[in-house]
């Protein structure tokens, strides 16, 4: 809407110097990478892919070479590195767990990433105890496909189409749990990853909870970004990944409710996860254990909690500030390019992360993105994003082009993404 970008282009939160005082606070390792552009130069990366995957934090970086030399069985040796090993892993839990403000009894397991967390719950949702028939789930058609296909194969799923604002899909939501429930989970985005917006998480859990719901939060978008926690928000469980956090791929997690996690199938059989096997029967584990058979991830986990305990030693409010001026800088330059148009869930959505989905009319979204890439030397992404109910509702089933920010995002490179799309429209054809 002309009046956001007008409140936008004013933003006094924008200052180059502001923006890259963050960046200067929590340091990400290969800020200063150059990369060869199609006619033989070599310029400094553009990382506007950080929604995809975040460049690990330097401090992360440390911590590991720290840790690695320490490296022995988990849970298993009882040798003095085996010890700290499982020392390391045990505190890692905690860590993760109190950065996403787990309650006393909820439990941290440590996953592969989102989408291990989701279908690791999605095995995990009770059946009607009436009926037996497998649980209910409500969940939107703005989700990521980590969000939505583990309760469509593995739960009954009802998907709701969005509505045009915030308030019309809360409605509709209000109104399936009431005439078209009961259900047992509600899952849902806590910022989508292609807008950037989210439904309110405290209106979502109200409505949930007085239905007799259960609320899931695919925080992937969100943890990295914002300050969450469990306690306050009344949220059941929360699901992010350790490459979308600032920490390296393959450790993520999910945190939430025991019960339901106690009494699930174990997601992996295997040795840990069991008490006793005889030949004839298996007792099986409560706690993480039941779910993290095999040898665990430890340096994934050490790593993803350095990463929590980073971001949580600067003040969030400064994070959250620094990504809103970039996010606003880059909204309201996109929207003086003619041609451009930026995809919107919802003209109502407070507080989006830093994630910009864009078209160009007339250039084909992976165009768009290959000459970014060999002109410029700018990494976003473009395709449907693992979201293609939602790009198909809004009109864009070619495509976009993604544009995200985080705390290694220098504003240089926000002002290189606007004046390369720009150069891009006044060459043109
Ligand atoms: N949910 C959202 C909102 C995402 O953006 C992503 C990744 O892009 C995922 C889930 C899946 O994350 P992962 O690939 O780390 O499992």
């Amino acid at each position: 809407a002309p009046t956001a970008v007008a409140e936008h282009a004013a933003s006094p939160t924008y200052t180059p110097a502001r923006v890259d005082g963050v960046a200067a606070v929590l340091p990400v390792v290969g800020a200063d990478t150059l990369v060869p552009l199609v006619d033989g130069r070599r310029v400094p990366y553009a990382n506007l892919d950080v929604a995809a995957s975040a460049p690990a934090l330097q401090a992360v970086a440390d911590h590991v070479d720290r840790v690695l030399p320490l490296y022995a069985s988990v849970h298993r040796g009882a040798g003095y590195l085996s010890q700290v090993s499982t020392a390391l892993y045990e505190q890692a839990r905690r860590t993760i767990g109190a950065f996403v403000g787990a309650r006393e009894d909820d439990l941290v397991l440590v996953t592969r990433n989102t989408t291990d967390s989701l279908n690791l719950l999605a095995g995990c949702v009770p059946a009607d105890p009436a009926t037996g028939a497998p649980g209910r789930v409500l969940v939107l058609d703005i989700e990521h496909h980590a969000n939505l296909l583990p309760w469509q194969r593995d739960t009954d799923a009802t998907v709701l189409a969005g509505g045009p604002s915030v308030a019309a899909t809360l409605d509709a939501v209000r109104e399936e749990l009431r005439d078209g429930g009961p259900y047992a989970l509600v899952a849902i985005t806590g910022a989508s990853n292609v807008t950037g917006e989210a439904l309110s998480v405290a209106a979502v859990v109200e409505i949930a909870h007085a239905a007799g719901a259960r609320v899931v939060l695919d925080g992937a978008q969100l943890v990295p970004h914002r300050p969450f926690s469990l306690a306050a928000s009344g949220v059941d469980y929360v699901a992010f990944s350790g490459h979308k956090t600032y920490a390296p791929y393959g450790a993520g997690a999910l945190v939430g409710r025991r019960d339901w996690l106690d009494a699930g199938t174990p997601y992996l059989a295997g040795g840990g996860a069991v008490r006793r096997v005889r030949v004839a029967e298996t007792t099986w584990h409560e706690g993480p254990a039941r779910h993290e058979a095999g040898s665990p991830n430890v340096i994934g986990a050490v790593a993803l909690a350095a990463a929590a305990e980073a971001l949580r030693a600067v003040d969030p409010a400064e994070l959250a500030v620094h990504e809103a001026a970039l996010r606003d800088r880059l909204v309201a330059g996109l929207a003086e390019i003619d041609r451009v148009q930026v995809v919107r869930c919802w003209a109502d959505a407070v507080d989006p992360v830093g994630v910009v989905t864009f078209t160009v009319a007339g250039y084909d979204p992976g165009l768009v993105a290959a000459f970014l890439s060999a002109e410029h030397g700018i990494g976003v992404r473009d395709g449907r994003f693992c979201a293609h109910p939602l790009l198909g509702r809004l009109g864009f089933d070619a495509g976009a082009v993604r544009a995200s920010v985080g705390v290694g995002t220098p504003g240089a490179d926000v002002e290189r993404l606007v004046a390369a799309v720009r150069s891009l429209v006044a060459d043109g054809p």
